[in-house]
């Protein structure tokens, strides 16, 4: 039995090859493997002295020779595949280890440059892969290392099952199929290439999903975006309330404030602004102090004991905060079935996919992280409104984008006052959000009013007049925006376009 050995990560490879060795199969490797391997006192051929050709092209040529692909492809059941082996002096290859040039982890790396990226592309090891995964019933793929116990034990037992070599091939497949993925999303200049280039990891199992008669998984690098430190495993809901609540609490930039912003269902239940994340918080819990209960928040500073100790009156199942501070962390671990979640980098970039499924496929869409862009907004009333009224504004129209649509979200500079989200009609949702700023025994006077989308005809816009707002921010455009224009200007609100709507389904 003869193995090729061929890994750009070593660790293991020594132990795995000297137990291949122990079974008496020839090992066949590349330059820097077969050194590592020679080290260790383990005898190994150089490809080279296969295939009678150097390793070329500073190594992007050195196992793509017939001496070794003939040995992978030449299927054993074939008297004339064997004959021509025979013919050509050349032995089948029955194993094949391989792990690739580190692709992913080269680009992941801050500032590389196209050239280290291109040169860290696999060719020559993809191809043995492939060509011994073509061949499975034949030769053994194996490209994960927790796959080599099972593999010697079936070598030393005389064989290896075809059920366990199909796996294997699949495996291999799958893995190049990630590794090719990768590149074409890396070498991609197309927004949205004909065929997307993806594949995604199994991050973890999830006990189940929305609901627990659906099974459910997490795949991706969720892991690369936030640090559990506190609690039992995170649900399939808790992923998509955290995703929310990050995504919104990084509309606030720390320097601008402490912000909080407490999140049910993946909508905001309260969200505010303070000198301090405490003050914040109860600010935000004040906009509605039934929901929360069970809900997540998330802050935009590091979590200290003031704002724990308030937090930790109700209970919350995520808190997720940029870091916590020792005697914060250590208060609220006490609490067994909350979670910590340490926030490790931005969820928001630019230009980045969102993706839902749909019968037969996916929907992909520029997830809609557009900017504040203030400066492109438009009083269209006869009355500016105010630094106050245009603080708030800022403040409502931030919040309104990750509100479930139909979005209507009453506002003061630093906190929501009430919030109206999902439903079918805008003037339902507006009547809820004042109905839950009353419920809060909030006073909307001098509010502002924020809607995701436009108001088609001027009543919503009186409406939320006669509930004390005074400014209002909607994307505009209706065909009736005269008569909206006229009752604000009737009422001496102030009023602007922002020519952006924020639909959220
Ligand atoms: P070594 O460290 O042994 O010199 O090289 C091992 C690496 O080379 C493995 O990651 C393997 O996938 C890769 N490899 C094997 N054959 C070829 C080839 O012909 N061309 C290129 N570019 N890489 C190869």
């Amino acid at each position: 039995m003869r193995a090729l050995i061929s890994v750009y990560d070593k660790s293991g490879i020594v132990e795995f090859a000297q137990e291949l060795h122990a079974l008496d199969v020839e090992i066949i490797s590349t330059g820097q493997t077969q050194r590592v391997l020679r080290e260790a006192g383990i005898p190994a051929v150089a490809v080279s002295d296969i295939t009678h050709f150097p390793e070329i092209l500073d190594g992007r040529v050195k196992t793509l020779h017939p001496a070794i692909h003939a040995g992978l492809l030449a299927r054993r059941d074939v008297p004339t595949h064997l004959a021509e082996l025979a013919a050509h002096g050349l032995k089948p290859i029955d194993l094949v280890v391989v792990n690739l040039y580190p692709f992913a982890a080269t680009i992941g790396r801050p500032g590389v440059t196209m050239a280290e990226a291109q040169e860290q592309i696999d060719i020559g090891g993809v191809a043995l892969l492939r060509a011994a995964a073509k061949n499975f019933p034949a030769v053994l793929v194996l490209v994960d290392p927790a796959d080599y116990a099972g593999v010697l034990a079936g070598l030393r037992a005389g064989e290896v099952p075809l059920a366990e070599r199909q796996r294997l091939a699949a495996k291999a497949f799958a893995h190049t199929a990630e590794y090719d993925a990768a590149i074409a999303a890396y070498l991609r200049t197309d927004p949205f290439p004909d065929v997307l280039p993806m594949a995604w990891r199994k991050y973890q199992s999830l006990r189940y999903g929305e609901n627990p008669h659906q099974a459910a998984a997490l795949y991706g690098n969720f892991g690369a975006f936030f640090q559990q430190l506190h609690g039992k495993e995170l649900s399939y809901n808790n992923i998509l309330d955290t995703t929310a609540a990050q995504e919104l609490i990084e509309e606030f930039p720390p320097a601008e404030g402490a912000a909080v912003a407490i999140i049910k269902h993946t909508n905001p239940c309260g969200v505010a602004i303070g000198p301090d994340l405490r003050s914040a918080w109860e600010a935000a819990f004040a906009t509605d102090r039934d929901a929360p209960f069970g809900g997540i928040i998330a802050v935009n500073r590091p979590v200290d004991l003031a704002f724990a100790e308030a937090v930790n009156e109700i209970f919350s199942e995520i808190i997720i905060a940029p870091e916590f501070q020792p005697d914060a962390l250590e208060l609220l671990q006490r609490k067994k079935n909350r979670r910590l979640l340490r926030n490790l980098q931005p969820v928001t970039r630019t230009g980045e996919w969102q993706i839902r499924s749909v019968p037969g496929g996916v929907l992909v869409q520029e997830a809609d992280h557009a900017p504040l862009a203030a400066e492109e907004w438009r009083v269209v009333t006869k009355r500016a409104p105010t630094d106050a009224e245009v603080a708030a504004l800022r403040f409502g129209w931030r919040v309104v984008k990750h509100v479930k649509s139909n979005a209507i979200v009453y506002a003061a500079a630093d906190r929501t006052l009430g919030i109206g989200a999902g439903q079918m009609s805008r003037v339902d949702s507006s009547r809820l959000a004042v109905w839950k700023a009353q419920q809060a025994g909030l006073d909307l006077r001098g509010s502002i009013v924020a809607s995701d989308a436009l108001f088609p005809f001027a009543d919503g816009v009186e409406a939320a007049i006669a509930a004390g707002a005074t400014a209002i921010i909607q994307p505009g455009g209706s065909v009736r925006d005269e008569e909206v224009i006229a009752a604000a200007d009737a009422a001496g609100a102030a009023m602007v376009f922002t020519g952006h709507r924020h639909f959220r389904h």
